[in-house]
């Protein structure tokens, strides 16, 4: 236990140390931002381009902590997935954001909302009555509570997902399917999985990860992959989403790629629930 103790003061060099506390001092707000209501969802509208049309909104968590000021994701979910807390966290990103779909649908803009999924959701947990997943309970409730019809529903989940746990995972994914909500995979193309899961898998859209769109007017390479994605997409009859679109011409090499739907600061950035309904109302977008 000694020696333990020395490999454990060693690792607090002066500059551990320093990042040590920021991550101990974050998990501390962390844990209390569910209940001080700290969180709050942006979403950034997905256009058709053919159209102008919105087709969906992907809810994007935002924390406000009075604490440590505006924290992002990248910086806090992380740590969400180490502790756990994403479960909660996750299954209020679902409630408030199938509610704030519920509401636009209220208002006669039915839109499809897209929320993203950490691997640590899709862990099952054992029971008495046997292997349950809180995923589902999680989904179930938060359509149940908005009323909202599961079509509009998105989960947006990465390769990784798919990889892991391979049974539950099928099993939990064909249950959401069947009650009818839409599933994507994010960041499309970044994993080093087997091309194979978009067959066995009930996959309905790809999402082709932003770094194939940065480069797409000046690297050959990238607009290679994003015409053999698009082209094996039309195959396999899924939609594709092409994702951080932020300029005309990267917006141009898409649609001669076929790539339909888009998403990116071109058309807007992640909006708070109030932007949207000014975007709505103005129709900006369209
Ligand atoms: P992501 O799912 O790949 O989301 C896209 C990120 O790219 C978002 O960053 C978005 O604001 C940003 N983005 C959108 N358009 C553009 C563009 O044109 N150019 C550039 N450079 N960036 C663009 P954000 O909101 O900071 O989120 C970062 C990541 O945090 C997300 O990446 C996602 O992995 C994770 N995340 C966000 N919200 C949630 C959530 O509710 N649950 C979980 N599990 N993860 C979340
Ligand atoms: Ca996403
Ligand atoms: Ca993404
Ligand atoms: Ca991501």
């Amino acid at each position: 236990a000694k020696k333990l103790g020395k490999n454990n003061y060693q690792f607090f060099t002066p500059e551990m140390n320093g990042s040590a506390q920021t991550y101990i001092k974050l998990e501390k707000h962390l844990r209390r931002a569910l209940e001080q209501d700290e969180f709050m969802l942006h979403y950034q509208p997905q256009v058709d381009v053919k159209t102008g049309t919105i087709i969906g909104m992907e809810a994007l968590i935002r924390w406000i902590s009075p604490e440590l000021g505006m924290v992002s994701p990248a910086d806090f979910i992380p740590l969400a997935e180490d502790t756990g807390l994403i479960v909660p966290i996750g299954a209020w990103v679902l409630k408030t954001a199938c509610l704030q779909a519920r509401s636009w649908q209220k208002i006669g803009r039915p839109t499809r909302v897209a929320v993203n999924l950490s691997s640590r959701q899709f862990h099952p947990v054992q029971t008495q009555q046997g292997s349950q997943h809180p995923l589902l309970n999680a989904v179930l409730n938060a359509l149940d509570e908005a009323d909202l019809s599961p079509e509009l529903l998105e989960l947006e989940i990465t390769e990784s997902i798919l990889m892991q746990h391979l049974d539950s995972t099928m099993e939990l994914l064909n249950t959401l399917k069947n009650i009818g909500v839409r599933l994507s995979i994010d960041d499309f193309g970044t994993g080093y999985s087997s091309l194979s899961y978009l067959k066995r898998f009930p996959i309905d859209i790809l999402k082709i990860d932003k770094s194939f769109v940065n480069d797409i007017t000046t690297d050959p390479s990238d607009k290679a992959i994003v015409a053999a994605i698009t082209a094996m997409a039309k195959q396999l009859n899924l939609e594709v989403v092409a994702e951080g679109v932020e300029t005309l011409a990267q917006l141009d090499f898409l649609c001669e790629l076929q790539c339909d739907f888009v998403q990116g600061y071109y058309f807007s950035k992640p909006l708070s629930p109030d932007e949207v309904m000014t975007v709505q109302r103005q129709g900006i977008l369209v």
